[in-house]
């Protein structure tokens, strides 16, 4: 092939869902991966069903639970515990954005993986891109899905990215797992953010993120995570940690340039709230293959609507988020009180976790606890 419609770059959901729908519609994909797949990426692995509605593929072989019931502790005590009121995906990460590659690969998408994209350049309307084994690659389109720590968005010029990098480290330990229906959160052991341990069919993942985006200070992942873990019996210490960084929403963006776009976390879309990359990643994956594909119709509005369309759709809401997020970190002990225990609050995020509902319509109630909560005290 000397010339593909489109190449790109990282074969993780954002990259792994583009190459899908583009490849759906027809045109010549080539999907760039350094690592060789199937790879592993630290990640808790909670997905929302509501990706189903996206593919006209089944994800069943690759979810390993469906977790019914939602856990949370403050400083490991202050235990409640409440019902989800749909069930949410776990996977494994190498598995799931594998499976996925292979159905584009099934649609006809190429796929080169162990591969490094190791420079770009925009030549006779094309894009040139060349890797780590010593070959120039040609594209029409550039889909930069590159994920936290990839070089696309530097190098296509995105050098003010708007957003907030957050740290997050976990552990997949392979263990009996009790109660394997139940998802774990801890809000007292870490500032500014959470522990969680995410059943798996085969051993969980636990892990700590600190999200907040105003007053983020460090601090220790390891040690609160390790705590958490040996709460559920595994020794965090011994067992391989991973960190990763997180590139959160902070604000709406240009994500288009020459024949190129940004998607998944090289576009920053990590919600602020909940540390959520999944679901957003895979959409601006999906929403970026639309708007090749229109682009290659010979619409030439349509990678700029791109940018529009996911400030629209998706800023919209993260904006809601990162407002939540500063005021419950703010207070994380009130918050734990008056939204976390409350079974509403979780029908509420497990709606938003699935799209049944938006952070419009259900922002303005938490802050109303908070604020409640702050003046009673
Ligand atoms: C510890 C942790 C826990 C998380 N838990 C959750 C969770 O439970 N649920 C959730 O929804 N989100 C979670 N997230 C966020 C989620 O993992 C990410 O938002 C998501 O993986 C982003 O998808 P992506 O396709 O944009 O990038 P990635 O999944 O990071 O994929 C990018 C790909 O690009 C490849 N790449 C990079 N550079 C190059 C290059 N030069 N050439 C070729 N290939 C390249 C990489 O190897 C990688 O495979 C978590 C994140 C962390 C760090």
């Amino acid at each position: 092939m000397s010339s593909y419609d489109c190449i790109i770059v990282g074969a993780g959901p954002a990259g792994a869902s583009a190459a899908y729908h583009l490849s759906k519609n027809g045109h010549q994909v080539l999907l760039l991966e350094k690592a060789s797949l199937p790879r592993y990426k630290p990640c808790g692995g909670g997905v929302s069903p509501q990706i189903a509605d996206w593919f006209d593929f089944d994800f069943e072989p690759v979810i390993s639970q469906k977790v019914t019931r939602a856990r949370y502790t403050w400083k490991l005590g202050d235990v409640v515990e409440t019902d989800l009121s749909l069930p949410i995906w776990m996977v494994r990460r190498n598995e799931f954005d594998h499976y996925i590659v292979q159905q584009a690969q099934r649609k006809g998408a190429v796929l080169q993986d162990d591969t490094k994209a190791t420079g770009i350049a925009f030549e006779e309307n094309c894009w040139k891109v060349t890797t780590s084994r010593n070959e120039t690659l040609t594209g029409k389109y550039l889909i930069a899905a590159d994920g936290a720590r990839g070089p696309m968005a530097k190098w296509l010029g995105f050098n003010k990215r708007k957003t907030s990098v957050a740290g997050a480290i976990e552990i997949e330990p392979k263990v009996a797992v009790e109660n394997s229906h139940v998802v774990h959160f801890e809000f007292g052991l870490l500032k500014n953010g959470y522990v969680w341990n995410f059943p798996k069919a085969d051993g969980y993942s636990i892990g700590s993120g600190a999200f907040c985006t105003n007053q983020r200070k460090g601090g220790d992942l390891v040690q609160p995570m390790v705590d958490y873990a040996a709460s559920f019996g595994v020794d965090g210490d011994r067992t391989q940690k991973h960190g990763h960084p997180v590139c959160l929403w902070d604000g709406d963006q240009t994500l288009h340039t020459q024949n190129a776009l940004l998607a998944g976390e090289a576009a920053c879309v990590v919600d602020p709230f909940t540390a959520e990359g999944i679901r957003p990643s895979i959409f601006t994956g999906i929403k970026a293959a639309e708007a090749v594909d229109l682009a290659l119709a010979g619409d030439s509005d349509a990678l700029a609507n791109y940018s529009r369309i996911i400030a629209d759709e998706l800023g919209s809401e993260m904006r809601l988020a990162s407002r939540l997020a500063k005021a419950f970190y703010t207070a994380p002990k009130l918050g734990y009180r008056t939204i976390i225990k409350q079974p509403s609050a979780t029908r509420a995020m497990v709606k938003i976790f699935t799209g049944e509902l938006k952070y419009a319509d259900m922002v303005q109630k938490a802050l109303r606890r908070l604020s409640g909560g702050l003046l009673a005290r």
